[in-house]
């Protein structure tokens, strides 16, 4: 019997990453942009990306906190990545005189609005998110008014007394996980005023993906590969719903992480991406898992960015 390989129908970036990496290309490439450009963080979550922007003269930064990395940069200019920046961090650019470009996404800032307004009117804000990414570094940096719940135990530990609570979340969480923890929260605190905030891009991942999982719900016949990065948070979430209805669930950077003898057993095969993970990437994915024999060009830097 022939082998099926479905690529899933929305694939690679979303228009929050694409608006991030033409823009700073515009940047790069405008003589008038003072170098040397820094970059607080990869630009967007896929290393093959940042190496592309790395190869073209960009110091990208990749350790510690925004505000660790801007406080030891000197001097040219600094490009803020598609995840969002704190004002401490835009203030201590503006404090150094160093020229800064924002490539947050509209989604993102939209998200921080919301904490914004929540904390002017003296709510208790707490925020759904995954310590360590950095939408949650810039959530936290508004202050201990801001609690980060990360899972159901962090809702039992919670005790606040305030009647003006809000619940709010980093942008590229799971739908699902949030439905549960706020359900949690409402139980313990019915005044509850709830903000979801999972950008558009990552909901429509979410439900396709589940959509198609749940119909083959412990199929052992078939199996599921997200292609993505493994810092990429919004890939390990779509393997996430994955593994909840199928344990045939693969998560790969690239093409060399293909386990083709274990993959032979299987009728099926769906693949998915993240929003951050580079056409180029997924095509060779696809293709190999089509015909292994076919000689295939090496990907250039240029390809990730297409
Ligand atoms: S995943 Fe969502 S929040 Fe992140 S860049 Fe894309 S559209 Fe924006």
């Amino acid at each position: 019997m022939k082998r099926e390989i479905i690529k899933l129908p929305i694939q690679s970036f979303c228009f929050g990453v694409r608006n991030a990496i033409d823009e700073t290309n515009r940047i790069i490439n405008n003589p008038n942009t003072i170098k040397p450009i820094h970059m607080l963080g990869e630009i967007v979550h896929n290393k093959y990306v940042s190496e592309y922007f790395e190869n073209n003269g960009v110091i990208v930064h990749k350790e510690g906190k925004r505000i660790e990395m801007i406080n030891i940069i000197e001097n040219g200019s600094v490009i803020f990545t598609a995840h969002g920046v704190s004002s401490e961090v835009i203030n201590q650019a503006i404090a150094k005189k160093l020229p800064y470009y924002n490539t947050t996404c509209p989604f993102v800032k939209n998200s921080i609005k919301v904490i914004q307004k929540y904390l002017h009117d003296d709510y208790i804000v707490l925020y759904i998110g995954s310590d360590m990414h950095p939408e949650v570094e810039t959530a936290l940096s508004f202050g201990d008014k801001v609690k980060l719940i990360q899972s159901l135990d962090d809702v039992n530990n919670l005790t606040i007394a305030s009647d003006k609570i809000c619940v709010t979340n980093q942008t590229t969480m799971s739908t699902y996980d949030i439905a549960e923890i706020v359900e949690a929260l409402k139980i313990k605190y019915p005044h509850l005023v709830i903000m979801e905030k999972v950008c558009n891009a990552a909901k429509e991942r979410q439900e396709m993906i589940k959509n198609i999982t749940s119909k083959h719900k412990n199929d052992e016949a078939t199996a599921f590969i997200i292609v993505g990065d493994s810092n990429s948070h919004n890939s390990k979430k779509l393997a996430d719903i994955i593994s909840k209805y199928n344990n045939n669930i693969y998560f790969i950077e690239t093409v060399n992480d293909l386990n083709l003898p274990l993959l032979d057993k299987f009728n099926k095969i769906y693949i998915g991406s993240g929003t951050s993970t580079p056409r180029a990437i997924i095509d060779e994915v696809y293709e190999t898992l089509l015909d292994n024999s076919k000689i295939r060009k090496p990907l250039t830097l240029e390809d990730y960015i297409k």
